[in-house]
C-alpha cells in the first residue's frame, strides 16, 4: 500500500518539520536543527522548504537506493530531503503541467552547488523509463556541463575550496511523458577580478592549474607554457595550494566536454586561450627614453600566436589606444606604464569572461529543446534550477560583491513576496481568519540599490556616462548628497567617527545579512579589448558583436550594472511566473569541520533568512491547502456520504461530512473555495483510511 514503506522518525530526531515547535522561537528552533544536525538529520521541512545544514562529510543519504524510496512519493511520506522536494517538483510539471522552479539560497559554502548537483541526479535517474537515446543525451549533457563549468567558474577560496564564482540558472524543458528534452543556461556575473588577483589564501579558477598540471608535455610545449603555476603572476597565489585533483580533473573535463559535443579544435582553442590570458599576465612594462616598451616582447609573440592575431595589433593594444578627440577625428594616444598594465589586466579579464561565455552558449546549443510536443501547442514544462551565490562580505569588497549582494536582496524579496505574502493573500482571499505576521521587509535596500534616477545604480551609470570629467571622488559625492538619510546608506563622509570607513573611497550598504562596505576605486573605469582581429574563427566567435565603433563607445554604454539589474529583473520576473520550491542552505561553521555546529553563525544566518518568520505563517498557515473537488476525488472512498458521489449540495459540504466521520474538523478551516489543514498528521491519516481501501 502507499503507506507500508514509511519511514517514520522517532522522537529523538527531533521535528521533521519545524511547524511542529511547540513554540516558535529562535531558540527552540535553534535546539530542533541542532539535535538533528547532530543525529546527520541535516535536512528539516518547513512546509515545502527544504532547510538543508552542510554536514562536511558523507553521509548515506543519496544514491539509487535512496531514489527509490522517494520516487512518486508525497512529501510528507518520507524523512525531509532534497529528493521529495525535486519529487515535487517534478510531479506538479507532469500532473499539473506547471512550469516550477527550485530556488537554492544561502551563503557561500553552505552546500547551495551539491544541492542542485542532487536534484539534476535525482531528476536524471527518475526520468526516461524508456531510455529514449534522444532524451538519455539530453541527460548526458545536463550532467557533464556541471562538471565542465565548474572547472572554468569555480575556484578554491577560503570560504569553500570549490566555490562557484558565477551564478547559475538552468531550465530543463520536459516532454508531456515527463522526459528531459532540453535545457538552457544562464550565468550571472562571473567574479572576473578573480583571473587578475585573488585573496591571500585563495586560487584562480581551476581551469589554469588543471592545464598546468594536467596537460601532456607536448601540449604544454606547444602553448609555450612550463608545468609550475607558480612562475605566473595570474596563477603564482595559488600555486602553493595542492589541490591534487586538479590532474584527474583535467581529463575529466576533456572528457566531459567531448560528450558534450565540443570538437578537438574548439577544446584547443580554449587552451591556446588560456595560455594567453598566462602569458599576458606575465607582461612587463619599461619606460625607456623613446617611450614606453614591453620589457619581453617574446611574451607578446606567445599572445599573438595564441590567439592568432596580428603581432602589432597586440602590441598596440598593450600601449595605446584610440580615442575621439574633438569631433570625428581618431587619434592613437600612448598609454603611461600604469595605463598599459590597466589595458593588459582588462584584456586578459575580458577574454577570460568571453571564454565563459562562450562555453555556455556551446552547451546551450547541445541542449537546445527538440522535438517539441506538439499537443503542447510547442511549449515544453519547465523545472528551473536557480544556484546562486549568497551574501559576500569581505573587508574590500569589490563591485563585483555589490552586485552579489544586490542580487540577494532581490531574492529575498521575492521569497517574502511569494512565501509570505502571497499566503496572507490567499487566506484573506478565502475569508479564513488570519492574523498578520509581522515579517522583515527588504524593499528599502533593494529600492537603495535600482531607483530610477537616484539609485546607486542611476547614479553609477551617470557617472559612467562622463567618464573623465567624474571621478570615483565625485561619484562618492553624489551617492552622498541623494542618499545621506536613507537608513541603510551611509560612508565616512556621513559619518566621520566611524574609522572602518575611508574618507572619500567607501560607502556602506547596510544589509540585513550585515554591514557591506565596498571602494569606489576604478569602479568608473572600463577597458576595450577585442578578438574580432584573430584569424581563428573559434576565437573570432566569442565576440559576436563585432569590433566596437569608437564613436560608439562614447556614446552611452550601457554600464555592467545597469546590464546586471536588468538579468537580474528578468530572473525574478522568470522566477515569480513559476510555481516556486525553495531550498534554504545553512553553513554550520566556518573551519569546513564536520559535526560542529557553530550556534551563533547559525543563528545569524536562521534570521536573515527569514526561516522563523516563514514558520509562523506556515503555522498561522496550514500545512496544505486543496480545492475541495481535488480533496473528494482523492478521498471520497472513505466516507459513505460521499462515495461514490455526494448529494450533500456542494463539495464543501460533502468535505464537511467526510471529515466529521473521521473525527479531524478541528485541524482544518473551510475557506470559499479551499480546504486548509492545519497539520501534515491529518493527510497521513486520510491518506492511511484510503490505502486501507485500496
Ligand atoms: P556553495 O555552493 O553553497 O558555496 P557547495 O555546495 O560548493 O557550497 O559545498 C561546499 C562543500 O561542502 C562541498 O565541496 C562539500 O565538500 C561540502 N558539502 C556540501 N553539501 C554536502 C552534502 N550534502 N554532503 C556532504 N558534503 C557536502
Ligand atoms: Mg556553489
Amino acid at each position: 500500500s502507499l503507506l507500508t514503506g514509511r519511514e517514520e522518525e522517532g522522537p529523538e530526531f527531533g521535528k521533521p518539520d519545524f511547524v511542529l515547535l511547540d513554540q516558535v522561537t529562535m531558540e527552540d528552533f535553534m535546539d530542533n536543527l541542532k539535535l538533528r544536525f547532530e543525529k546527520g538529520r541535516i535536512y528539516t521541512y518547513i512546509g515545502e522548504v527544504v532547510v538543508s545544514v552542510n554536514p562536511y562529510r558523507k553521509l548515506p543519504l543519496y544514491g539509487p537506493e535512496m531514489i527509490a524510496k522517494y520516487q512518486g512519493r508525497e512529501l510528507y511520506e518520507r524523512p525531509p530531503h532534497l529528493y521529495a522536494v525535486a519529487d515535487a517538483a517534478h510531479k506538479a510539471m507532469k500532473r499539473r503541467a506547471k512550469d516550477t522552479c527550485i530556488v537554492i539560497s544561502g551563503e557561500s559554502g553552505a552546500g547551495k552547488t551539491e544541492a542542485s548537483k542532487h536534484i539534476m541526479q535525482y531528476i536524471a535517474a527518475i526520468t526516461n523509463p524508456s531510455q529514449r537515446a534522444e532524451v538519455e543525451r539530453v541527460k548526458d549533457v545536463l550532467l557533464k556541463s556541471t562538471c565542465v563549468l565548474e572547472a572554468f567558474g569555480n575556484a578554491h577560496t577560503n570560504r569553500n575550496h570549490n566555490s562557484s564564482r558565477f551564478g547559475k540558472y538552468m531550465d530543463i524543458n520536459f516532454d508531456f511523458k515527463g522526459d528531459p528534452t532540453g535545457g538552457h543556461i544562464h550565468s550571472y556575473l562571473l567574479e572576473k577580478s578573480r583571473v587578475l588577483k585573488q585573496h591571500s589564501g585563495e586560487r584562480n579558477f581551476h581551469s589554469f592549474y588543471q592545464l598546468l598540471r594536467g596537460a601532456k608535455d607536448g601540449q604544454l610545449q606547444d602553448l609555450n607554457l612550463q608545468r609550475d603555476p607558480a612562475l605566473y603572476t595570474f596563477t603564482q597565489q595559488g600555486a602553493g595550494l595542492s589541490v591534487n585533483s586538479d590532474e584527474a580533473n583535467y581529463q575529466a573535463v576533456i572528457q566531459a566536454m567531448k560528450v558534450i559535443g565540443f570538437s578537438s579544435d574548439e577544446m584547443d582553442c580554449v587552451h591556446r586561450i588560456l595560455a594567453a590570458i598566462l602569458h599576458l599576465g606575465n607582461i612587463q612594462f619599461v619606460e625607456t627614453e623613446s617611450g614606453l616598451e614591453v620589457a619581453e616582447e617574446r611574451l607578446v609573440d606567445h599572445v599573438a600566436r595564441l590567439t592568432a592575431t596580428p603581432r602589432d595589433l597586440v602590441m598596440r593594444s598593450l600601449l595605446s589606444r584610440t580615442v575621439a578627440s574633438g569631433g570625428r577625428e581618431l587619434i592613437e594616444k600612448d598609454h603611461s606604464a600604469p595605463e598599459a598594465r590597466y589595458a593588459r589586466d582588462a584584456c586578459a579579464k575580458a577574454i577570460y569572461e568571453r571564454l565563459f561565455g562562450w562555453i555556455v552558449g556551446r552547451i546551450n546549443e547541445v541542449m537546445e529543446a527538440r522535438g517539441r510536443d506538439p499537443r503542447r501547442d510547442g511549449k515544453d514544462t519547465v523545472i528551473g534550477v536557480l544556484d546562486i551565490y549568497g551574501f559576500e562580505i569581505f573587508p574590500d569588497n569589490s563591485f563585483e560583491q555589490f552586485c552579489i549582494n544586490y542580487c540577494n536582496e532581490k531574492l529575498q524579496q521575492l521569497f517574502i513576496q511569494l512565501i509570505l505574502k502571497q499566503e496572507q493573500e490567499e487566506y484573506q482571499r478565502e475569508g479564513i481568519t488570519w492574523q498578520n505576521i509581522e515579517y522583515f521587509n527588504n524593499s528599502a535596500i533593494v529600492e537603495l540599490v535600482e531607483r530610477p534616477h537616484r539609485g546607486v545604480l542611476a547614479i553609477l551609470d551617470e557617472a559612467c556616462a562622463s567618464v573623465g570629467t567624474v571621478t570615483d571622488r565625485l561619484f562618492l559625492q553624489s551617492l552622498d548628497t541623494h542618499h545621506r538619510h536613507h537608513p541603510h546608506y551611509t560612508s565616512r563622509q556621513l559619518c566621520p567617527t566611524d574609522k572602518t570607513m575611508e574618507f572619500g573611497r567607501d560607502f556602506r550598504i547596510k544589509h540585513y545579512a550585515g554591514d557591506v562596505t565596498s571602494a569606489v576605486e576604478g569602479i568608473l573605469g572600463k577597458g576595450v579589448c577585442s578578438g574580432t582581429y584573430s584569424t581563428d574563427l573559434t576565437l573570432r566567435s566569442m565576440w559576436p558583436d563585432g569590433q566596437q565603433d569608437i564613436t560608439e563607445v562614447t556614446k552611452r554604454p550601457l554600464t555592467a550594472g545597469t546590464l546586471f539589474k536588468n538579468s537580474m529583473v528578468a530572473l525574478v520576473e522568470n522566477l515569480a511566473a513559476k510555481e516556486p520550491y525553495y531550498v534554504r542552505c545553512i553553513k554550520p561553521n566556518e573551519e569546513k569541520s564536520p559535526g560542529h555546529l557553530d550556534e551563533e553563525r547559525c543563528r545569524h544566518q536562521v534570521a536573515y533568512l527569514g526561516l522563523l518568520e516563514n514558520v509562523r505563517v506556515r503555522r498561522a498557515g496550514f500545512a496544505s491547502r486543496q480545492p475541495y473537488p481535488r480533496f473528494l476525488l482523492r478521498y471520497k472512498m472513505t466516507c459513505e456520504y460521499t462515495w461514490p458521489n455526494h448529494l450533500l449540495g456542494s463539495d464543501k459540504s460533502a468535505v464537511g461530512a467526510l471529515l466529521e466521520q473521521h473525527g479531524l474538523k478541528d485541524d482544518v478551516a473551510f475557506g470559499h473555495n479551499k480546504l486548509f489543514i492545519r497539520s501534515p498528521r491529518t493527510l497521513v491519516t486520510l491518506e492511511q483510511s484510503r490505502a486501507r481501501l485500496i
